[in-house]
């Protein structure tokens, strides 16, 4: 039975995957802000929210290439629960997509526009 600490460095801790592109959701979360907040500001506190519920993963993971605080979920989690936030706002969400580019897994690159 293989330890559970052998895992390899720097996996996520939701999905598993390496963390190929080490931003933490501080970091992204700031740049998430200043675009947000020239777009639909009242949507800023529950982005706040959201990163708040990443600070509870302590679990030692890797280190964010910008500010070199430990991490240890993957962008692409983030941005997953970050887009929630846009539900409601398609062209926001789309717009969040195609702004941040986020390698969104399984994207078949057609965007359902239902506005
Ligand atoms: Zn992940
Ligand atoms: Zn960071």
């Amino acid at each position: 039975m293989r330890s559970k600490f052998d895992t390899t460095k720097g996996e996520c801790l939701l999905c598993s995957d390496a963390i190929t592109n080490p931003i933490c959701h501080n970091c992204l979360e700031s740049e998430i802000e200043d675009w947000l907040s020239d777009r639909l500001p009242r949507l800023v506190p529950k982005l706040k929210k959201t990163g708040e519920m990443f600070k509870s993963y302590t679990h030692p993971g890797t280190n964010c290439i910008l500010c070199g605080n430990n991490m240890n979920v993957c962008t692409h989690c983030y941005c997953y629960e970050v887009n929630k936030l846009f539900e409601n706002y398609p062209r926001l969400a789309e717009e969040f997509i195609e702004f941040f580019n986020f390698e969104l897994r399984g994207s078949t690159k057609t965007l359902d526009l239902e506005i």
